[in-house]
C-alpha cells in the first residue's frame, strides 16, 4: 500500500483538508467499503454569538470517505464528547441523542456513533479504517500476538467490543497512561485500525504505513498468494434468476441480484473447502448489517439451499434475541454458487452491487486467514449484538417509504422516447432496476447507471432479443416486469393501395416483435415476483380508423396475444394486461407538422385537435406510463384492456 498524499494537491484550509485525506482512505477499497470507515479533525470555530468553541468535526453518518464534503463533517462540542466519555455507564439510543444535542447545527447529519472515541483521542487528526490486511491477520490464530510481534510499542491492542459508547470506554482505558511519543496507533482486534498525528498527513500515512506491514507481513506468510483464481465465465441467467427468485420469496420482498463471475468469485466458489470456511463469519461485524453472518452456499438447486438458510437463520435469531427485538427478514445477502462464482443481494441495484464488492473482500480475507492456520472471525453473539443492535432496530421500526417497486426488475422495449421512455423513467422513480431497449443508440448513454441498462437492440431479430433479455438477467438477476412497447405508425394507406411489404414490416414491429419478447421473457417472468406484462397497444384495437389496416390488424393481433398469454401465464402469477393509449402527441409517432395538418383537415386548432376526447385533456406519454403502473401493481387483474385517451365516444 502506497501513500496517495501529495503536497501540491493538499489545501490549507482545515476541513478541506481533512476531506483530501478522507477521500485518499476512500479511494482504496481495501481499507473502507461504502460508508465503512470514520474521520475527524479537532478546531476552534465560533458559534452562532461570535463565541469560540472546541468541537470536532466527526464524519456524519450517511457519507462516504470517498466522496465527502465538508458538509459530511458536523462540528460537534467537543467539551460535550469528551464527558460524555467519563461516564459509567450510556445508552447508544442515548448517547445518538446527546451527540445531536451537541451539535453546532441542529440540521447537521448524525455524527458517526465513533465520535466520542475520536474526541478522546488527544491528536488533531484521526483516521479509522476497517483494513482488510490487518482484520485478516486478527481473524487469524492469535490474531493478538501475530500483530502485537507487527507494530510492537506503536500500538496499542483493544479486544472486540460494540462499537459506540462500549467501545470509546474501551479505547479511554487503553490510552490512559499511553506514551505518544511511540503509538501511532491502535488496532481494534477484528474491527479495524486508528491511527492519528497532529498533521493530517502524518494520521493518513501512519494507516498506509501499518495497513503495508500488514500486507508485507502476509505476504511473508505466503497468504497473500492463497485466493485462488478460476477461468472468469457469466453465470447462468436462468439459474441466477432462480436463486434471486427464490432468495425474493424468503424475504418477503423483491431483491436484485449483483452476480460475480470474476476469476477470484470463481477461484473462491471452486474450492473444495468453501462451505466450510465461507460460514465461519465476517470480515468485521461492521459488515453484518448488509452481508448477514455468513452466506448461503449453493449445490445445485438454489430452493433448498434457501429454504434451509432461512431456517437456519430463525434458529439463530430464537437463540439469542431478547424481548424487544424485531426479526430481520431471513433470506441470505449473498451465496456461494459452487463452481459458478458469487451472488449479492439487495433491495438496490446499488446495495446489491456495494454488497458484491464486500463479499469479494471477505472471500479474498477468509483465504489469507485460512493460509495462517484458519479464518476464525467473531463469534455468533457478537455478531447478532451488532445486527440486531438497538440503532439498526430503530430504523427498522420507524420504516419510512419504501417505493413501489423496490427491488423489481423491469425490462422496456422501445424506451428511447415516447411511451417507453416515459415508463422506464417512472419505473426508475419508483425505485425499479430497468433495462431499456431500443434501436437508437442514445438509449445506452440515457439510460446508464446503478439501476438503469440501455441497450441497442432490433427487437424484430429474435437472437438480439434473447441476447438483451439474458443482458438484464445477468445485470440484475431476473425479470419481473415486461413493457413490450416499441412500434411505430406507418403512413395512411387504403386496403387498395396497401402494398405487402409495408404490411409485413408493419407486423414484424407492431405484433411479431412482441411475441419474441414475450417468448424470451417467458421463462424468467415465471421466476420473477410478482410478474406482469403490460403491451403497449392502440385505441385503434376497439376502434379502428379507414387507412389504417396494417397498423390496426397488428395491435389487434397483439391484443389478442395478450389475452391467449393471460390465460397461459396465469398459472405462474403472470398478469398479462395492454393500454389502449390514443393521440398522445408527445411520441415520435407524431411531429408538430402532422399535428397541424390533422388540425386544418378537420378544421379546428391545434389545440382543438389534441384535446378531442370526452375529457378534452391532452393526453401525455406519462399518463400512459401511469396506467402501465398501475396494471403492474394491481394484484389480481389479468387479461385486462384499459384505455388511456381522454375518453372516446367510439369506445365507452
Ligand atoms: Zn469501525
Amino acid at each position: 500500500m502506497e501513500s496517495r498524499y501529495r503536497s501540491e494537491d493538499a489545501p490549507s484550509e482545515l476541513l478541506a483538508l481533512r476531506c483530501y485525506t478522507s477521500r485518499l482512505l476512500g479511494a482504496e477499497p481495501s481499507l473502507v467499503l461504502h460508508g465503512g470507515g470514520n474521520t475527524s479533525v479537532k478546531g476552534t470555530t465560533r458559534d452562532f454569538f461570535g463565541d469560540p468553541v472546541e468541537v470536532c468535526w466527526v464524519k456524519g453518518s450517511g457519507w462516504d470517505l470517498a466522496s465527502i464534503e465538508p458538509a459530511g463533517f458536523p462540528a460537534v462540542r467537543l467539551r460535550t464528547l469528551r464527558r460524555m466519555a467519563e461516564l459509567e455507564a450510556l445508552s447508544d439510543v442515548d448517547m445518538v441523542r446527546e451527540q445531536r444535542a451537541a451539535l453546532l447545527d441542529p440540521g447537521a447529519p448524525d455524527p458517526s456513533i465513533e465520535a466520542i472515541l475520536h474526541a478522546i483521542l488527544p491528536h488533531r487528526f484521526v483516521d479509522h479504517t476497517h483494513a482488510d490486511a490487518v482484520i485478516a491477520l486478527t481473524n487469524a490464530p492469535d490474531g493478538l500476538g501475530r500483530v502485537q510481534a507487527l507494530y510492537g510499542e506503536r500500538a496499542l491492542y483493544v479486544p472486540y467490543v460494540m462499537p459506540g459508547f462500549v467501545l470509546a470506554r474501551a479505547v479511554r482505558q487503553a490510552i490512559e497512561g499511553a506514551d505518544w511519543s511511540k503509538v501511532e496507533g491502535i488496532v481494534l482486534l477484528q474491527h479495524g485500525l486508528f491511527t492519528f498525528g497532529d498533521d493530517a498527513q502524518t494520521s493518513y500515512e501512519r494507516t498506509i504505513r501499518m495497513v503495508g506491514e500488514a500486507e508485507r507481513a502476509l505476504e511473508a506468510a505466503g497468504a497473500l498468494a492463497a485466493p485462488v483464481t478460476a477461468e472468469p465465465a457469466e453465470l447462468d441467467p436462468l439459474a441466477l434468476a432462480a436463486l434471486r427468485g427464490h432468495a425474493s420469496r424468503v424475504a418477503g420482498t423483491a431483491l436484485v441480484a449483483a452476480a460475480d463471475g470474476s476469476a477470484e468469485a470463481r477461484g473462491f466458489a471452486s474450492r473444495h473447502d468453501v462451505a466450510a470456511i465461507a460460514t465461519r463469519g465476517p470480515l468485521t461485524p461492521d459488515h453484518v448489517i448488509r452481508t448477514k453472518r455468513v452466506p448461503v452456499v449453493i449445490d445445485g438447486d438454489a430452493g433448498p439451499a434457501i429454504e434451509a438458510f432461512a431456517a437456519n437463520e430463525a434458529a439463530y435469531f430464537a437463540r439469542h434475541a431478547g424481548p424487544g427485538h424485531t426479526p430481520l427478514d431471513p433470506a441470505p445477502r449473498w451465496a456461494v454458487v459452487k463452481g459458478a462464482g458469487l451472488v449479492a443481494l439487495g433491495t438496490s441495484a446499488k446495495l446489491a452491487r456495494q454488497t458484491a464488492d464486500i463479499a469479494r473482500h471477505t472471500a479474498r480475507a477468509i483465504q489469507w486467514a485460512e493460509a495462517l492456520g484458519g479464518w476464525s472471525p467473531l463469534g455468533e453473539r457478537d455478531l447478532f449484538d451488532m445486527e440486531y443492535w438497538e440503532l439498526e432496530q430503530r430504523k427498522l421500526r420507524k420504516g419510512g417509504v419504501r417505493p413501489l417497486l423496490a427491488g423489481q426488475i423491469a425490462l422496456v422495449s422501445g424506451g428511447a422516447s415516447g411511451i417507453g421512455r416515459a415508463t422506464a423513467e417512472l419505473f426508475l422513480e419508483e425505485g425499479a432496476a430497468v433495462c431499456v431497449l431500443d434501436k437508437k443508440p442514445e438509449v445506452v448513454e440515457r439510460f446508464r447507471g446503478e439501476g438503469a441498462l440501455g441497450l441497442v437492440c432490433d427487437v424484430t431479430s429474435a437472437d438480439e432479443v434473447d441476447a438483451a433479455i439474458a443482458r438484464c438477467v445477468r445485470r440484475f438477476g431476473g425479470l419481473d416486469l415486461l413493457v413490450p412497447n416499441a412500434g411505430d405508425f406507418p403512413p395512411s394507406k387504403k386496403i387498395e393501395a396497401l402494398d405487402d411489404a409495408l404490411f409485413e414490416r408493419t407486423h414484424a414491429l407492431n405484433l411479431g416483435a412482441h411475441l419474441k419478447l414475450l417468448r424470451a421473457a417467458v421463462p424468467f417472468l415465471k421466476l420473477g415476483v410478482a410478474p406482469a406484462v403490460v403491451f403497449v397497444a392502440s385505441r385503434n384495437v376497439p376502434a379502428p380508423g379507414p387507412g389504417a389496416a396494417a397498423y390496426s390488424t397488428a395491435k389487434a393481433a397483439l391484443n389478442q396475444l395478450m389475452r391467449v398469454a393471460a390465460l397461459e401465464l396465469a398459472e405462474h402469477g403472470v398478469r398479462v394486461s395492454a393500454i389502449h393509449p390514443d393521440k398522445v402527441f408527445d411520441t415520435e409517432l407524431w411531429s408538430a407538422e402532422k399535428i397541424a395538418l390533422r388540425a386544418a383537415n378537420y378544421g379546428i386548432s391545434v389545440d382543438g385537435y389534441k384535446r378531442q376526447n370526452l375529457l378534452r385533456a391532452e393526453v401525455t406519454s406519462r399518463d400512459c406510463a401511469e396506467a402501465i403502473l398501475a396494471l403492474v401493481r394491481m394484484r389480481v387483474t389479468t387479461g385486462a384492456q384499459l384505455p388511456v385517451d381522454g375518453g372516446s365516444d367510439r369506445v365507452v
